[in-house]
């Protein structure tokens, strides 16, 4: 494993961070969040007496600004900080040659009907 993108800093979509961290993974986070998880690698390891306890305060952590393209010679993955009510740095990955997006926490498919008007959220992952 290389790298650990997260879609935003909520800790139900960060929980594991430490653990990735631990693995030597680089951390990937959206545009004004790499400092909230450079306190979190810099905290004191209590939670889990599974894992090997290490100073993860040198992870190597990247903010992605507006989108890094990453790729495996055959297949591109994107990740793309997009602005949304939902919270700060959020990003959105998508793998172009399938042509399938991710989006945590701002549009959940089949959850309900899509609204009559768009909504904040939606207007987000349409880029208006
Ligand atoms: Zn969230």
């Amino acid at each position: 494993m290389k790298y650990l993108v997260l879609s935003h800093h909520h800790m139900d979509h960060a929980g594991g961070v430490r653990a990735f961290a631990a693995q030597g993974a680089t951390i990937v986070t959206g545009k004004g969040t790499a400092e909230h998880f450079r306190r979190v690698l810099a905290a004191p390891f209590t939670r889990n007496p599974d894992l090997p306890s290490r100073d993860l305060k040198g992870t190597t952590i990247v903010e992605v600004t507006e989108r890094q393209v990453f790729s495996d010679g055959t297949r591109e993955v994107g990740a793309y900080v997009i602005d949304n009510p939902h919270s700060n740095g959020l990003m959105i990955g998508f793998v172009s040659d399938a042509r399938i997006a991710y989006a945590t926490d701002i549009w959940s498919p089949g959850a309900a009907p899509l609204p009559e008007k768009l909504t904040p959220p939606l207007a987000a992952l349409e880029g208006r």
